[in-house]
């Protein structure tokens, strides 16, 4: 019968109405409630996510499910009410398949686990953190092998993230960057001198920063009808849905970057957001494709466009008046060079373009040999050490500068860290694809119109919200499988010449 599309859809509604309610607490937390607030707020966000969650999993949904499928059994894969119920299913079986007493651990471990991660971390001690990780292992096998996985338990963890790859495709993929990334740095580290970014530490008046930064980010398409910027300690982009989507960013009076490429990598996730069809509104398909996708964006406004030459020959004469004491003396070119310096560092999140998918693969690797069992909670520290010499040529000095540095494995989260490499390279991958079809980009970037590449980014990629897999999106936009031979040639044509470096013979 007909009507089942439309209960199920109207329960689908009612879940994300739920979901976007508690994503306006959690925007709240981070920017405006009052510290005394916290305990109130844990509350309403887990009866929140638990009134969600039940609504969700119910046999209601179940029954509702099996007769949807029946009934869109002859429409187009890629058909709004097909991809509702192809998707609302893959959520459903996830969501049923974690016992709600494991869900419960996991969450209750987490907390408990933060404290000490913070006391570690601070004290440089692994001791005091090293049962906590122990128990995050544990836990996560216990994920892996509630979800199921055919070859290794990586993949299970893997699907509910980025659905449809798989641990060995990863692999491969890493592989080759790594291959590609090290000797990169290594000549990087050689001519380290030829890009001075000074600059960028000359003192820059904050609320200049922010306005200048909103300013930026309203050219490039992010529609302030629809958002808004505000101030938080860790920038983030947040959907309340296609009317209301918005972004934070933070500020540093002696560091130029933070700000304006805060601001740009939040607007790319904003735009993506609000470049999601309204056909899919109140749906599970509204959101980003997968943390990975969703990275895609970011970091290609952040990246691929915000920290390319003809973005500088356009905003520098701007940037130039906005500021004009610290940037005395500096040109358009200058000023790229400056924000595009390369330079192997211990920490991840302040890791440049080249060096930052070595840091995503280190933990790849660790997470994978404490998961199947290769290596013991206690050895982390060694092998975190050994490995960062052979990537990166340097010798860590504690702990705290090592691997006890991320939040995530303290939250029992693994597996979350491969969506940032697998952004850098899908995004290369639909810049290719962009520049084979639109030649003048750079012409239209310095002459600072923007709108030609978003409206392609929103008809090809944004659009469609999760209706399409990772795999199954870059495919039926560039045709290709996922690969990182775009990323590479792309980091090694543009350090090649900021470095004056030989070139590589493919
Ligand atoms: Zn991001």
């Amino acid at each position: 019968m007909a009507d089942t599309m439309k209960r199920l859809k109207a329960i689908l509604a009612e879940v994300t109405d739920i979901q976007r309610a508690g994503a306006v607490l959690d925007w709240d937390q981070e920017t405006y409630m009052p510290p005394g607030g916290i305990q109130n707020r844990a509350d309403q966000a887990s009866t929140l996510s638990e009134v969600a969650h039940r609504r969700f999993t119910s046999d209601e949904v179940g029954l509702l499910l099996e007769e949807a499928e029946t009934e869109v059994a002859n429409e187009p894969f890629d058909s709004d009410d097909a991809s509702i119920v192809r998707v609302a299913r893959r959520d459903y079986e996830l969501d049923r398949k974690l016992p709600p007493e494991l869900v419960a651990e996991i969450a209750h471990a987490g907390s408990a686990a933060r404290p000490h991660w913070q006391r570690a971390r601070k004290e440089a001690k692994f001791e005091i953190f090293a049962p906590y990780l122990q128990r995050a292992v544990e836990l996560n096998q216990r994920m892996a092998e509630a979800l199921g996985y055919d070859k290794r338990p990586y993949d299970a963890l893997l699907n509910r993230t980025e659905p449809g790859l798989t641990t060995d495709q990863l692999e491969a993929m890493f592989e080759e960057l790594r291959t590609a990334i090290v000797p990169l740095v290594a000549g990087i580290a050689r001519h380290a001198d030829a890009v001075d970014d000074s600059v960028l530490h000359r003192g820059f008046d904050t609320d200049k920063q922010v306005q200048y930064a909103l300013d930026t980010v309203v050219k490039l398409g992010y529609d302030l009808e629809r958002g808004r910027q505000d101030i938080s300690t860790h920038p983030f982009s947040i959907a309340f849905g296609p009317g209301d989507v918005r972004i934070t960013t933070r500020v540093n009076r002696d560091f130029f970057n933070e700000c304006l490429f805060g601001s740009i990598h939040e607007a790319g996730h904003g735009m993506y957001f609000q470049g999601i069809g309204r056909n899919i509104d109140r749906t599970p398909l509204w959101d980003g494709a997968s943390p990975g996708v969703h990275e895609s964006q970011s970091r290609l406004w952040e990246n691929l466009v915000g920290r390319s030459l003809p973005f500088w020959n356009h905003f520098f004469p701007s940037l130039r008046e906005t500021f004009p004491e610290p940037l005395r003396g500096v040109d358009a070119e200058g000023f790229y060079r400056a924000v595009n310096k390369s330079y192997p560092s211990f920490i991840r999140v302040e890791a440049d373009e080249v060096t930052y998918n070595l840091h995503v693969l280190l933990r790849f690797e660790l997470e994978n040999d404490m998961l199947e069992g290769k290596l013991k909670v206690n050895d982390v520290p060694e092998a975190w050490n050994e490995l960062f010499k052979s990537y990166f040529g340097l010798d860590v000095p504690n702990d705290r500068e090592g691997a006890l540095q991320d939040i995530h494995w303290s939250f029992i989260g693994f597996a979350e860290f491969p969506g940032y490499t697998l952004g850098n390279i899908i995004g290369a991958q639909f810049m290719e694809k962009i520049r084979a079809e639109m030649p003048d980009l750079d012409s239209q970037i310095g002459r600072g119109e923007f709108g030609p590449l978003l409206r392609w980014l929103q008809e090809n990629v944004y659009q469609h919200g999760r209706k399409f897999t990772p795999n199954e999106l870059v495919e039926r936009v560039t045709g290709q499988p996922i690969s990182p031979k775009p990323w590479i040639a792309y980091v090694r044509k543009k350090f090649g010449a900021l470095y004056d470096l030989e070139p590589v013979k493919a």
